[in-house]
């Protein structure tokens, strides 16, 4: 039986730079992701992981202790339409995806996410 906490990675890309990294969510109750780490990861490295294989679903929240994008500094992240995650400053309005660069405005909440499983 294991008591360790359910943590993920989920693959991000930076707006600012397009450089990749992954963040370490914890399921803190039942469906409730807090985002607490972030670190510079490369694509390939996930792919090898699994990191992009499977989804998590619930709500998301960032921990007070959350470091920010280790590329740019950004303290949040906005899901694309297109399903993947970038980093994203909490002030700017419009947000153009790193992966898709298609631009539109931030609205709503975060429902599920991209993601694989952490040792
Ligand atoms: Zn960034
Ligand atoms: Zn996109």
């Amino acid at each position: 039986m294991s008591t360790l906490p359910n943590v993920v990675i989920v693959m991000g890309r930076c707006s600012k730079t397009h450089r990749s990294y992954g963040m370490r969510f914890e399921e803190k109750e039942p469906g409730y992701w807090l985002l607490d780490w972030a670190f510079a990861m490369k694509e390939d490295a996930s792919r090898k992981e699994g990191y992009d294989q499977s989804t998590i679903a619930g709500g998301f929240g960032l921990a007070p202790e959350y470091p920010g994008c280790p590329h740019c500094g950004a303290g949040s992240l906005v899901k694309c339409a297109c399903g993947k995650v970038g980093c994203w400053d909490q002030e700017s309005t419009t947000f153009t995806c790193p992966w898709c660069h298609s631009t539109g405005r931030i609205s709503g909440t975060i429902d599920s996410l991209s993601a694989g499983g952490d040792r």
